[in-house]
C-alpha cells in the first residue's frame, strides 16, 4: 500500500503501451526539472541510470521506487519494460547483449548509436499527451496499422537517433526541456515528419503480418501468433540474411512477390541491425513463407533455395508444425514424390 505522502507531486498514469523511459521523462519534466536532476533528487541516481537501456534493464529497486512514488502497480510498471514481451516474442529474455526482435540502441554513455527507437508521427500528433510506445522498439514493427504509414527511426531533419531522454541533457543552463516530441539534437518536432505510405508486396504476406502488428498495438490477439511462431519467423529472417554459397532463399521469395533484394551486410548481422526499409522488405518475405508454410517452404526447398540443414540450423526448440515441414525436406526422393 502506498502512502499519499510518498507520492511525487506529479505522477501521471502510464499511457497504453507506454515505455518506461517515456513515462519517467514525462514525470521529471512535469516537475519542471532536468531529467538527471530529478533522478538524482528523487531516486538517488543521476546520469548513471541513463547509461543503460532502461527499458531493457529495469532493476528491481527502480520498479519499487516507481511503485512507491507513483502509485502504479508493480505489474503495470514491469509491463512498461521490454521484459513484457517474454513468452510472446521470445522464450528467454536476455538482460543485456543482443535480444532477438528488439532494436538495439547501442549506447555509448547516454547516447544512442543505433536507430533503435522508432515512432509513428501520426500517433504522436494525435496524442493529447505525447508519449513513446513499447512496440516501437520491436524490429518487425515497421508500419503503424492505425495510420497506414511507415514508422520513422530517426529525426528526418538531422538524422539523429531518437533520444527523448536527452532533450536537455548536457545543455548547461537549459532547464526547459521543450517537448518530448522534439529531436534532442535539432529541435525538429517529430510529429511533423513526412507520412510515408508502406509498400505491401503481396496480399497474403500482408494478411499474415497484420495480426502480429495488431497484437503489438493491443488491438487483437490471435492464438497462432505465439512464441513458436515468432521463433520460426526469426529463423526464416536469419536464413535470408545469412551468406550461403548455394542458398538464395531471399532472392527466391523476393522474385515471387516482386520485392527488391536486400544487400547483405559484409559480416553477418541479425535482422535487428538492418535498416527500417530493409526490415520492412525482409519481414514480408518471411511472412509470405508463413502464409502457407507447408507449400511455400517445401517449394523453396524443391527449387534449391534452401536446404534441410539450414532450415533447422541452430534452432531449438522448434515448434512441432515447423519441424514436421522441415523433416519432409530431408532427401531428394521426397522432392520427386511431391512434385
Ligand atoms: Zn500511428
Ligand atoms: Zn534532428
Amino acid at each position: 500500500m502506498v502512502r499519499a505522502s510518498q507520492l511525487w507531486l506529479y505522477h501521471p498514469h502510464l499511457q497504453p503501451d507506454e515505455l518506461l523511459s517515456s513515462w519517467l521523462v514525462r514525470i521529471a519534466h512535469g516537475h519542471g526539472m532536468k531529467l538527471q536532476t530529478f533522478c538524482r533528487v528523487a531516486l538517488g541516481k543521476g546520469q548513471d541510470l541513463w547509461f543503460r537501456d532502461i527499458d531493457r534493464q529495469v532493476p528491481d529497486w527502480f520498479v519499487h521506487a516507481l511503485f512507491e512514488h507513483t502509485g502504479a502497480g508493480v505489474r503495470q510498471i514491469k509491463r512498461a519494460s521490454l521484459l513484457d514481451y517474454r513468452g510472446v516474442l521470445y522464450r528467454r529474455y536476455r538482460w543485456s547483449g543482443h535480444q532477438y526482435w528488439l532494436l538495439p540502441l547501442s549506447m555509448v554513455d547516454t547516447s544512442h548509436h543505433h536507430h533503435g527507437m522508432q515512432f509513428c508521427p501520426l500517433c504522436l500528433a494525435e496524442d493529447e499527451v505525447p508519449y513513446f510506445r513499447k512496440r516501437w522498439r520491436v524490429a518487425f514493427y515497421t508500419m503503424c496499422t492505425k495510420h497506414q504509414c511507415m514508422v520513422h527511426d530517426r529525426c528526418p531533419s538531422c538524422g539523429a537517433p531518437v533520444a527523448f531522454h536527452r532533450r536537455e541533457m548536457g545543455k548547461i543552463g537549459q532547464v526547459d526541456a521543450g517537448l518530448i516530441t522534439q529531436c534532442h539534437a535539432c529541435d525538429f518536432d517529430l510529429r511533423e515528419s513526412k507520412v510515408i505510405e508502406p509498400v505491401i508486396y503481396d496480399e497474403s504476406a500482408g494478411l499474415t503480418w497484420l495480426p502480429a502488428l495488431h497484437m503489438l498495438e493491443g488491438v487483437d490477439v490471435n492464438a497462432r501468433y505465439n512464441v513458436g511462431f515468432f521463433a520460426v519467423l526469426h529463423q526464416l529472417c536469419k536464413i535470408m540474411l545469412t551468406h550461403y554459397s548455394h542458398e538464395h532463399l531471399q532472392q527466391f521469395v523476393a522474385a515471387k512477390i516482386g520485392a527488391p533484394e536486400v544487400t547483405l551486410q559484409p559480416k553477418h548481422k541479425s535482422f535487428e541491425y538492418y535498416s527500417l526499409e530493409e526490415r520492412h522488405v525482409v519481414i514480408q518475405l518471411a511472412m509470405w513463407l508463413l502464409a502457407d508454410p507447408e507449400t511455400r517452404i517445401m517449394d523453396a526447398w524443391r527449387n534449391k533455395a534452401v536446404r534441410y540443414n539450414v532450415l533447422k540450423k541452430d534452432f531449438q526448440p522448434r515448434p512441432q508444425w515447423y519441424w514436421w515441414i522441415v523433416k519432409q525436406c530431408v532427401n531428394w526422393r521426397n522432392a520427386s514424390l511431391l512434385s
